[in-house]
Order: structure tokens, then C-alpha cells, then sequence
């Protein structure tokens, strides 16, 4: 990317937070939608006895898998091909994108169904085998929200987050001709009826998946709607494309894990529909696909493993609670990162997994560093240091421009003696903030202004 690009990203994310920030029906709708989460979770937490507990073997869990993940992946693949299911490994985005699109090649398929999944949205999977001549239908019920008003998910659980009621009812009024007024329950009913004859008539399906259990070659997916059950069980050919990091040792592990990504995720005790799948469908099975495909996609997940600091970034369930949690992301948006990722751990991994750390640094820096990500993890990620880890490695790398650094300097060289910081008069003092912090202190709020220093400020109160 060349420096303009990343330019752009960055004052772009500044000029849109600045909108999104102020946009004060964003903030109510957010606003709403938030407090009912955070009731939800409060309660489904009561289910841990000890839930400090469970989220600390959840994280030693994962880090034995990652520090093992070659054996792992092994394991999941001699399993689940034993079966007849086949495994795509995949470095990045266009060797899979590629070996999808020979398999629907290969066997004809031109309308496919998809169930929600971050990792096809990284891979930029629906756009791509749309202009490929490939009809592909989200069919979760958010995800077909945000397809059919050409939008993009805006959070890795609740992809339609950002939408009252009111504004779902005119997308449907103006796409389909729904009443105006129709209520979430009629919504419903029209997309169940719309979805069941895509699933029937659909020659292959898409999905995720939240776990790869090695020990027994199973895909687990836990889902709500039961679209994903359907996707993977009516069409002929279902792939499943998910990240290398989703593994996990053994089915014991899912007694932990399916609960914390529930509760974590929405404040359920359990996801409605928690599904294992073992390949294609056996000669004696009625139900099932024929062929089954895992792509393992990589697309910087290796480079992120060898970072020894960042490499626990790659337990993370997905479940959003750091973006739930996050008052960056709350107040602008997950729109505004301009990432698959959004929140604090979006604004980790995308720098190392996109391999354009200059261009997504900028992420790092929108935190209050609070913690409040960390204290929500489930699976004991540091969010907060993550983000500093970043930080110091865009020095260490020396992305700072020219101004950044002259500005630190002379920070520093003013921080290091109380004199520096007295000598000069409020009115100079004024006069530089308004120069350089203007810009960052944004138009919607008043500069404060230096009327004395804080040494004679000191002094007066001693009196
Ligand atoms: S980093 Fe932790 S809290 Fe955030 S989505 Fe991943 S698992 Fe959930």
C-alpha cells in the first residue's frame, strides 16, 4: 500500500469517528442494543460457579493448542479425511477463493447458501463468486439484513447491530414491499418462508466454524437460528472455511468453551442449535452432504503465531464482548475501523494479518487503554497491553512521520525540567495548542485554556 493509501485509512477513521461520534440516533440505537446485552450477559454469568475459573482453563487451553497447532491441524485432517471429507489448505485469500470456486466449477453449482461466518467476509467470499457468475445467500437472519441493503456486518456477532426496528421494517417495505409498519415477528416469517426454498433449491453451502475438534475430525458450529444446520444438511456439497486457529484438542473442551462463547457472546446459557459434523453424508444416510470440504485458511494467522507476545491474540472465540465492552467502540461504530475486525481485537490482529502494519497501526492508538476488554475476555486475552505490544512495535519499526516525532521530542525535551514548562506565558502556551492539538481536540468540543502554571497554581494552594 503506498503511503497516500495509508494516509487515507487513517484520517479516514478520524474524519468518520468524528461523524459517528456525534451521530446522536447511532448513538441511541447502540445505545439500546448494548444495555439489553449487558443484561442478558449479567444473567447467563450465573451459570459459572466459578467463572475466573473457566476463563482461565479456556486460556490455558488455547495456549496449549497454540503452542501445538501443527500437531493439532494434523490431527483434525487425518480424522476428518478418514471419513471422506477433504481438507484445502489455504496460505491466503485467493488460493481459497480459487479452490472454492473449482469445486462449484467442477460439480456445476450456481446458487449456494451461507451461514454467518467472519472468515468467508475476510476472504471477501460472497462478492467474489457473485462476479463469478455464483448466486451466494447470507441466511442468518443479520447477515441477510445487511446483503440485501448492500451494507457491510457491523459487529462480529450482530452484524445488523446498528439498525432499530423501525429501520429493518423500511429496508423490508422498500425491497420487498412489506407494510411499513410490520414488526420483527412478520419480518421473520418472511425471511423463514424466502430462505426455506433457497435451501432446497441451493446446490451447495458455506459455513464456519467456531471449533475444530482434532481429537475426533469434527466441525462444530453453534448458531441460533438453525440456518446453519439447514445449510449444511440440505445441499449436496458444503465447505466450511475457517481460520487454522480454531482448533481445539478434544470434544471435553466443548463443555467450556460452547457455554463461555453463549454467554460471552449474547448472555445465553447455550446457543439454540451447537451441531458436530463429521464429513459427507455415509451410502446408509438419508440427510448429509455428498461431498464436504474444510478450507483451513492461514492469510497471516503463521505471522502472527511467530510474534511470541501477539500469538495469544489467536485464542479468541469471536465472541465481541471486548466490542461490546470497548467505549471506543461504542461511541464510534464498527463501521468506522474500515476492517473485517473492528473493536480491540480487530484493532490487534488486523495490523499482523492484513501484512499491512503501517496502514492499520493507526487502530492501536484508538483506546483509552481502560482494560475493560481484558477484564471481559473469556479467553484471558490482555487486550489493553496487545494494543500497547503494537504500539511499541510501530516504533520499533519507525512509522511515526516527521511531525509525530519532532512533536515528541520536543514533549519530551519540555517534560524532562520544570522550568521548560513554566517559562513560557499562557498566551504562548495558548497560541502552540491551538497550532498543533486543534486538530485532535476536534470542533465539537472547547480547547481549555492555560491561565497559569501549574507550579504558581501549586504555590497559591500551598497557601
Ligand atoms: S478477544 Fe476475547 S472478548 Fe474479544 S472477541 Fe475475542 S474472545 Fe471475545
Amino acid at each position: 500500500m503506498t503511503t497516500r493509501a495509508m494516509q487515507t485509512a487513517h484520517s479516514k477513521f478520524l474524519e468518520e469517528s468524528r461523524v459517528k461520534a456525534f451521530d446522536l440516533r447511532h448513538r441511541a440505537t447502540i445505545q439500546f442494543n448494548m444495555t439489553r446485552y449487558d443484561d442478558a450477559v449479567a444473567t447467563g454469568k450465573q451459570q459459572f460457579r466459578n467463572l475466573d475459573m473457566a476463563r482461565k482453563r479456556a486460556a490455558l487451553r488455547k495456549h496449549y493448542v497454540l503452542e501445538n497447532l501443527e500437531d493439532h491441524l494434523k490431527t483434525f485432517e487425518y480424522h476428518f479425511t478418514s471419513r471422506g471429507g477433504k481438507i484445502i489448505w489455504a496460505q491466503n485469500v485467493a488460493e481459497a477463493r480459487k479452490a472454492i470456486l473449482e469445486i462449484f466449477e467442477e460439480n456445476h453449482v450456481k446458487q449456494v447458501v451461507k451461514s454467518k461466518s467472519m472468515v468467508t467476509e475476510e476472504a471477501g467470499i460472497t462478492t467474489f463468486l457473485e462476479k463469478n457468475g455464483v448466486e451466494c445467500l447470507e441466511t442468518d437472519l443479520g447477515e441477510y439484513i445487511v446483503q440485501i441493503s448492500g451494507d457491510k456486518p457491523y459487529h462480529i456477532v450482530t452484524p445488523a447491530m446498528h439498525l432499530s426496528a423501525e429501520d429493518v421494517a423500511k429496508i423490508f417495505h422498500d425491497r420487498f414491499d412489506l407494510p411499513a409498519n410490520s414488526t420483527p415477528g412478520e419480518i421473520t416469517a418472511f425471511v423463514r418462508q424466502t430462505l426455506r426454498e433457497k435451501f432446497a433449491s441451493a446446490q451447495a453451502s458455506i459455513t464456519g466454524a467456531n471449533f475444530l475438534v482434532s481429537e475426533i475430525g469434527a466441525v462444530a458450529l453453534t448458531e441460533n437460528e438453525g440456518n446453519g444446520l439447514l445449510s449444511m444438511s440440505v445441499p449436496r456439497i458444503h465447505i466450511v472455511i475457517t481460520g487454522i486457529e480454531k482448533v481445539i484438542p478434544n470434544l471435553r473442551d466443548l463443555d467450556l468453551f460452547w457455554p463461555l462463547l453463549a454467554t460471552h457472546g449474547t448472555g445465553q446459557q447455550m446457543t439454540s442449535y451447537n451441531t458436530l459434523v463429521f464429513g459427507p453424508k455415509k451410502p446408509e444416510e438419508h440427510d448429509g452432504p455428498e461431498k464436504m470440504y474444510v478450507v483451513l485458511l492461514d492469510n497471516g494467522r503463521s505471522r502472527l503465531l511467530k510474534a511470541i507476545p501477539q500469538r495469544r491474540n489467536l485464542a479468541c472465540i469471536r465472541c465481541g464482548a471486548c466490542l461490546n465492552a470497548c467505549p471506543v467502540y461504542r461511541n464510534v461504530g464498527g463501521h468506522t475501523y474500515g476492517t473485517v475486525y473492528s473493536g480491540p481485537i480487530g484493532a490487534v490482529i488486523t495490523p499482523h494479518l492484513s501484512g499491512e502494519f503501517e496502514t492499520y497501526k493507526h487502530l492501536s492508538f484508538a483506546s483509552s487503554l481502560c482494560g475493560k476488554c481484558t477484564e471481559v475476555c473469556p479467553v484471558g486475552i490482555d487486550l489493553h497491553h496487545q494494543l500497547l505490544y503494537n504500539r511499541k512495535l510501530s516504533n520499533k519499526m519507525g512509522l511515526f512521520s516527521r511531525s509525530e516525532k519532532m512533536s515528541i521530542r520536543a514533549y519530551k525535551w519540555a517534560m524532562k525540567k520544570r522550568k521548560r514548562l513554566d517559562l513560557p506565558s499562557p498566551w504562548i502556551k495558548n497560541f502552540f495548542a491551538a497550532q498543533f492539538l486543534k486538530k485532535g481536540w476536534g470542533h465539537n468540543r472547547t480547547m481549555p485554556k492555560v491561565v497559569k502554571s501549574f507550579s504558581s497554581q501549586w504555590k497559591e494552594k500551598q497557601h
